[in-house]
Order: C-alpha cells, then structure tokens, then sequence
C-alpha cells in the first residue's frame, strides 16, 4: 500500500511559503491508519520497550495504538498548564520563539526502556525535546520512529547520532 498516497499537501499553511503535509486523510483510511501502526510495531516490537512516549496532539495519534498493539505503556508529553501532577519540562528553540514540553516526573523509571513516537519529523526540535524530557528522568531511549520525515530540512542531522526511523521520506 503506498502510504504516501494518502498524505495531502496544503500550500501556505499555517502560514504563507509553508507546504503543510496533512496526515487525516491516512487517519480516516482503516487500512491505510492500521497498516501505519502496522509497520511501526514490526520495527520496534523487539526493542524491549516498556512505554511509548509521544508529544500532542497528533503523536498522541500514533503512538497510543502503538503502545496498546505493543501491549505496553504510554506517556503522554503535553504543552505546559495540562498536566496534573509533578512535571519535568524541557524549553527548545523554534525557528522563531521557543516551546516547551512536560511530562509527568514518574512516567518514565529510571532505566526503563521508552520508544518515542510522533507523525512527523521536520526541524527535529520537538523530537529532540521529548529525548530530553527522558533523558532528565534517566529513562533509557530503544527506539525513535515517525510516519513521515522531511529530508529536505535538518530534523535528521539532529537526530543522525541517537538514530531513528521512518515510515515515509518526502
Ligand atoms: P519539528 O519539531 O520537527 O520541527 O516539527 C515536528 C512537529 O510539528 C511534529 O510534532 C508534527 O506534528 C508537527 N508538524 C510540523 N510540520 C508538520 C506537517 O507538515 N504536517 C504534520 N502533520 N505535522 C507537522
């Protein structure tokens, strides 16, 4: 099945010169949607890992029937103010301004194995965040995956020395 087929791209958005790929149409597609997580879990079902961790909105996507096909936890990385209890939280830069991510400080043991997840790689920095996030609880990274990166920005070269995969390259 060519996954790519159903990713749709939207000229100027959010904002003018930005081509936005938009992934629902592969959401709203029952095969297309399953043979996505599909293929995430047969590469990463021998890693060992005991949590999935993903950023909102559209990691969570991804990554909760991941970690249910996985038969093993999920973290959920969210924008500051949503998360009840204790957080760790990680500040990274954007192309202008900053962002930053939580988690709640227990979700991920020290050396536990944890696999993070999102849709899509582009800049990296939201990537390079949820990495920190783990390292700060001293969790141990298996594995980092996406449905999509885009090669011709620098997310890969951030990410080149920890390692990752991905599903679809445009
Ligand atoms: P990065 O932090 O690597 O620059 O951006 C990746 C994050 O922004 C991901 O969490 C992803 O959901 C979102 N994102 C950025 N651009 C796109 C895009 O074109 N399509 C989709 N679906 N998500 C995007």
């Amino acid at each position: 099945m060519d996954l790519r087929s159903y990713i749709r791209d939207i000229p100027d958005f959010p904002k003018e010169g930005i081509v936005f790929f938009d992934i629902t149409p592969l959401l709203g597609d029952g095969k297309a949607f399953g043979e996505a997580i599909d293929n995430l879990y047969e590469k990463f079902k021998d890693t060992g890992a005991t949590k999935v961790l993903a950023a909102e909105a559209r990691g969570f996507i991804f990554g909760a029937p991941l970690a249910y096909k996985m038969g093993i936890g999920f973290v959920p990385v969210r924008k500051p103010g949503k998360l009840p209890y204790k957080t760790v939280n990680v500040t990274y830069d954007l192309e202008y301004g900053s962002d930053t991510l939580c988690m709640h400080q227990d979700a991920v043991a020290e050396g536990e194995k944890v696999l993070v997840i999102d849709d899509l790689l582009a800049t990296g920095g939201t990537a390079a965040g949820m990495l920190k996030l783990v390292q700060e609880v001293k969790g141990e990274i298996v594995g980092l995956g996406f449905l999509v990166q885009l090669g011709f920005l620098d997310g890969k070269d951030k990410l080149d020395e920890q390692g990752y995969t991905c599903l679809l390259t445009l």
